[in-house]
């Protein structure tokens, strides 16, 4: 028989997973063309061609015995200290590659981290509405995530209820910025007050608090917003970062951990999250992938492609009555349902073939999530769809 653990991960298997099989099944019954599909967060948008140009160029220039093999678990040293030196032209910071550990993506990272950093029974504080897998993440860990409510004003994080919320067993705070599922962007102001709050509560409680930033949408953000970089706002900050959205490289898992010098215990942290990478049997982030970012450093993904849906989906659903803030980032909108229950919403919008992702997923019910990383054409042909849905409730 399975674990205790696994028992209760198997029972509640994500919903999303569920709901990307439903639109296969939808898709053979109906035509992939009548299909809607708006529940995963798969990137549309293709990779840069430099990607493929790397890759290859790699293949023929660099020694196959060092691009295949085993290297430090941190990763290598030259890739490293070129996404220090990137991150310092950006934000005018001071790393090195000895604050850099590459990883297998943001949720390979964020394992490795709270693996570091997590005791049984420790706290890690999370803002709903959040990505569904930290519940799973810090469970792996046997730490207790205590969810914050959401603030559906205008989904910035409560922050009132979040110090409340802190005390002597906090370990962490987890956030995502810009944000999945809201595509909200914390605002300056938002992570002043945040930082504030957590040296006061480290100074009250003699601990320390590790504010961990999950960034894999860092680079998709739109109308010139600017996205906070959380170092600059808290000493405690550890970044994680993932190439899956910016570069459109889900599948092949590469990203990394920023631990600054100015985080309590730096060397300890350090070591231990390179120890963490090698016992949670990632060792390495992938070799050939770590190369291949070093060289694709500079290079973006298409941010107006996903711009370009944004607008037009945004505007569609608020031309059929339905209520949304607009996104600043990410690829995700959150609309509030005309129905406080969002899984008959979700049920409903079956019938014209829309998948979308209800937002008890993400601890937040009355609310689903729409991924518009999807073809535009799309959008358009599922528009007069959503109008016929937003009738049915008479908007
Ligand atoms: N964190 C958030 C908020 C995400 O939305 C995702 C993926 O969708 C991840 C982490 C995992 O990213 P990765 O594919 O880099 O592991």
């Amino acid at each position: 028989m399975i674990s205790e653990k696994m028992k209760r991960l198997a029972q509640n298997n994500s919903v999303i997973r569920a709901m990307f099989e439903e639109g296969q099944n939808m898709a053979r019954a109906f035509g992939a063309e009548n299909v809607y599909d708006f529940s995963l967060g798969n990137p549309s948008v293709p990779a840069p061609a430099g990607v493929k140009d790397a890759i290859v160029d790699i293949l023929t220039e660099e020694d196959s015995l060092m691009v295949h093999g085993y290297m430090s678990n941190v990763g290598y040293e030259d890739v490293r200290q070129t996404v220090a030196e990137n991150l310092n032209r950006r934000f005018g910071t001071d790393f090195g590659a000895g604050n850099i550990i590459m990883t297998v993506g943001a949720a390979g990272g964020l394992n490795v981290i709270l693996k570091t950093l997590l005791n049984p029974g420790d706290e890690v504080l999370t803002f709903a509405p959040y990505f569904t897998e930290y519940g799973n993440y810090v469970m792996n860990y046997d730490g207790v995530l205590v969810v914050v409510s959401p603030n559906t004003v205008d989904f910035q994080p409560n922050l009132r209820e979040f110090a409340e919320k802190i005390t002597p067993k906090t370990k962490a705070v987890i956030i995502n910025n810009p944000n999945n599922p809201t595509g909200v962007v914390y605002s300056h102001e938002t992570c002043m007050e945040l930082g504030r709050i957590l040296r006061e509560k480290q100074k009250e409680f003699g601990t320390s608090i590790y504010l961990i930033s999950d960034e894999p949408y860092r680079e998709l953000a739109y109308d010139g917003v600017e996205v906070p970089f959380l170092t600059k706002y808290y000493a405690n900050t550890i970044v994680g970062y993932s190439w899956s959205k910016s570069l459109s490289l889900p599948g092949e898992r590469i990203g990394y951990l920023l631990i600054p010098n100015e985080c309590d215990d730096f060397e300890l942290v350090y070591t231990a999250a390179s120890i963490a990478t090698r016992v949670s049997g990632f060792v390495n982030a992938p070799s050939l992938l770590q190369r291949a970012v070093a060289r694709c450093i500079d290079s973006a993904t298409d941010v107006e492609a996903y711009n370009r849906n944004r607008e037009a989906l945004y505007n569609g659903l608020k031309d059929c009555g339905f209520e949304c803030i607009k996104p600043q980032g990410a690829f995700y909108l959150f609309v509030k349902t005309p129905t406080p229950d969002e899984k008959e919403f979700v049920q409903r919008a079956k019938k014209y073939h829309i998948l979308v992702v209800p937002g008890s997923s993400f601890a937040c019910p009355g609310y689903v999530r729409i991924a518009y990383c999807v073809s535009h054409d799309m959008i358009l042909r599922a528009l007069p769809h959503f109008k016929e849905l937003a009738a049915e409730y008479g908007l």
